[in-house]
């Protein structure tokens, strides 16, 4: 089997809590208790999905552990984690401190075994015992910064992942890509001054967060040319993200030649998406991965490892899950029963204000280093 799976019962029991979308219910404000955007249920049901279509059987699994507070420190400052470790062990929990990364007691606990889920996942692959991965964990990673916890995520799973590879193979080169709606701002914060991991991510421009995600952050110090923001205007379709892809994103992989690219994975680009306002359908997502494996095949020995970030609509979630790893590991089991519409709205096809977006962002591609 060539493609590992890295999925917990417990990611589950993370509870983010009632809250009235991504604001703490309020009566006075007229804020009425419902569910927080970030909960179980999609990641829940991408793995069902999985299950019942019978991909499981096609897939590696492999069991993830807790990180230990050495892997957790690579990325994270000892006050940090001390301070998760902390409020997870109160009665009520805490916030990982920007009070919109609320979390109940255990959820340390939890946290450590998505990050670790990330390291074994990556390890596997970097050693042969599968070409390729996809770590449906929770919470998230991809906003979590050195010393503070951000937008649902606690720890950077997928850095931590990465620098820990590094412990063994220290001159290890990697790209990341992040599809996420939301800028990928604790991945490019973490490696901004590292030019041995070029960060790419693509993004509605200025969604979350408001102030980063800019072309203009190209990394800093050494690391400079080694991030490409790619922000892309509401409304964008697979037209614009395939553009994207053939323009910058697959040019910057081909010239960088890791030896390993990393996906966030978000579904929050996905057309029906509460919190993003992108036109990704699942036929999209998989033409993304299909393109990533077809450059991994030339540069890195087909070496890709997915890490889970966003994705807040429950029923058209697990099938970009699905169809994201039903390509990674060439096992089709399903089509996309919301295909025949979504890949036809009008808007899939590129528009000349995304071409216009892309095309400048490709001209960093000179500075890759
Ligand atoms: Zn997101």
């Amino acid at each position: 089997m060539r493609t590992g799976y890295v999925y917990h019962e417990i990611f589950g029991w993370h509870d983010t809590g009632t809250f009235a979308g991504d604001k703490p219910s309020d009566p006075a404000a007229g804020l009425q208790p419902y569910f927080n955007y970030e909960n179980a249920e999609t990641k829940k049901r991408i793995h069902e999905l999985i299950v019942v279509s019978g991909l499981v059987k096609d897939l590696h699994r492999i069991e993830p552990r807790p990180a230990t507070d050495a892997e957790l420190s690579l990325v994270h400052t000892a006050g940090y984690i001390q301070n998760i470790k902390q409020q997870s062990a109160t009665r009520l929990g805490g916030d990982g401190g920007d009070l919109d990364t609320p979390f109940a007691r255990g959820a340390f606990d939890i946290a450590a075994i998505a990050a670790g889920g990330a390291i074994e996942l990556t390890k596997a692959i970097l050693a042969g015992e599968v070409e390729n991965g996809y770590a449906l964990i929770r919470p998230p990673g991809h906003h979590a910064l050195r010393d503070s916890g951000m937008g649902y995520c606690l720890f950077s799973n997928l850095a931590i992942s990465i620098l820990a590879a590094r412990e063994t193979n220290p001159h290890l080169r990697v790209v990341t890509v992040d599809w996420d709606v939301h800028h990928g701002n604790g991945t490019q914060d973490i490696f901004e001054q590292d030019p041995q991991v070029l960060t790419i991510s693509m993004h509605q421009d200025r969604l979350f967060p408001h102030h980063t995600g800019d072309r203009s952050e190209r990394g800093t110090g050494a690391g400079f040319g080694s991030n490409i923001n790619i922000p892309l205007p509401p409304g964008t379709g697979n037209g614009g993200y395939e553009y994207a892809f053939e323009k910058v994103v697959i040019p910057a992989i081909r010239k960088f030649k890791p030896d390993l690219i990393a996906v966030s994975s978000g579904f929050d680009s996905c057309v029906f998406d509460p919190l993003g306002r992108m036109l990704v359908t699942a036929a999209g997502y998989q033409r993304m991965t299909r393109a990533l494996m077809d450059v991994a095949a030339e540069v890195c020995q087909n070496k890709i490892v997915m890490m889970h970030e966003g994705g807040y609509n429950a029923v058209y979630s697990p099938f970009c899950g699905l169809f994201v790893l039903q390509e990674l590991s060439g096992s089709y089991k399903l089509t996309d029963p919301f295909g025949e519409t979504v890949n036809n709205y009008p808007g899939q096809e590129l528009a000349d204000h995304q071409r216009a977006a892309i095309d400048a962002a490709s001209n960093f591609l000179v500075d890759i280093p």
